[in-house]
């Protein structure tokens, strides 16, 4: 099946008790059971669900993914990965990460016993040079958040692979409609389902995919243990989302190719980071790899942190929000919003400065976005 048609169609089948095309909230705590040791595939919703296996297999049909399993968050998902790890386990990351995910790493997991090194995985070679004897996973982004590194999952799955070491990707920001990271030699994909892959801004989700099935049944374990699973509801919207999830994809590229355009060469603003953009030093890495660019862009104003808190309220219809990856356009200032946590030092030294400004292009018109950041530029 081509991706358009496996993003309606995947791991969805009519309800075998009504044939209901659109899979039911089957939202039930327990299942009864027909006779002592035999029930109908379900016992309890913290092991199992209907409608997350549902969600579940059609996610690893778009992923292209043997199989799956859904969080209740992106965050519980990037931990489901690394409870497979023990204590003294060496990590090399992506230094530009989703600053969630660096938090996690640094004041609960290195609690744990877990260490982690930091580099610019757009270099292969950085992360060659991080890994060292009790290395037992390479975590990447591409592109990045919020700078829109782009790292060749190809050349790092390379480099993980020569030395026995898996390779995670974090592919919230690409979504499998843009790349598809199995198909480049990454061993595991994780998705906040929070952003493009549900779409609308109403649920918080993860999910976790691979071919590899001993690993994934470590990730059923952990549903069952830790419990952090999403609730049918949650499920269900996600599968609403995903359907139209290509879509959308070519709308936010296309609206995010013309807002990084308009950008660009506007007198106020002094940079624009797209990887779309041939000034992007990862283009040639991200045209090869991806289908298209996707609607993140960041971008730097002249004048400071004034100058961005200003366009921050001066915008109308781009809405002041924290999130990303929804068919409304979102902008964020890292400095005062998702990073305030960085100390300012070591955020300029990630070049995070304080005028930086992130923007999820939504799905609207590209024309009414580009009027509001004028007039808001104004
Ligand atoms: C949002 C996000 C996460 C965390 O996901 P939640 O669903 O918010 O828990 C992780 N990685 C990236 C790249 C994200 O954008």
């Amino acid at each position: 099946m081509h991706f358009d048609t496996r993003c309606v169609r995947a791991g969805v089948q009519p309800d075998p008790t009504t044939g209901a095309i659109v899979p039911p909230i089957y939202q039930s705590a327990t299942y009864v059971l027909e006779e002592v040791g035999r029930d109908k595939g379900f016992d309890y919703t913290r092991s199992s669900n209907p409608t997350r296996a549902v969600l579940e297999a059609a996610l690893s049909g778009v992923e292209g993914a043997a199989h799956c399993a859904t969080f209740a968050s992106g965050m519980s998902a990037v931990d489901a990965v690394l409870r497979t790890l023990d204590a003294g386990d060496h990590v090399v990351s992506s230094d530009d990460v989703y600053g969630g995910v660096s938090r996690l790493f640094n004041t609960i997991l290195a609690r744990h016993g877990l260490s982690f090194t930091y580099v610019d995985s757009s270099f292969p070679e950085r992360v060659a040079d991080a890994i060292r004897p009790n290395t037992r996973l390479v975590w990447i982004e591409t592109p990045t958040n919020p700078l829109l590194k782009v790292s060749d999952v190809a050349a790092v799955a390379a480099v993980a692979h020569a030395a026995g070491i898996p390779l995670g990707v974090d592919s919230t920001f690409a979504t499998p409609a843009l790349l598809r990271p199995l198909e480049w030699g990454a061993d595991i994909v994780m998705h906040s389902t929070t952003k493009y892959l549900s779409g609308h801004n109403q649920i918080i989700g993860g999910a976790v995919l691979s071919d590899d099935a001993a690993f994934q049944e470590k990730m059923r374990y952990q549903q069952k243990s830790i419990g952090a699973i999403p609730s049918p509801f949650d499920c269900w919207l996600t599968l609403a989302g995903l359907k139209t999830l290509s879509l959308r994809m070519a709308r936010h590229s296309e609206n995010g190719m013309a807002v990084a355009r308009y950008l660009s060469v506007h007198s106020k603003v002094a940079r624009v980071t797209y990887p779309g953009l041939k000034s992007h030093p990862g283009h040639a890495v991200a045209k090869q790899q991806m289908s298209a660019f996707g609607g993140m862009i960041s971008f730097e104003l002249k004048g400071g942190l004034e100058a961005g808190r200003s366009l921050m309220n001066s915008v109308r219809l781009c809405s002041l929000a924290e999130s990303l990856g929804a068919v409304e356009t979102m902008i964020t200032h890292p400095a005062t919003m998702t990073h305030a946590d960085v100390p300012r030092e070591e955020r300029l030294a990630r070049g995070l400065t304080d005028s930086l400004v992130r923007l999820s292009v939504g799905i609207e018109s590209a024309d009414d976005i580009i009027a509001d950041l004028d007039a808001a530029l104004h």
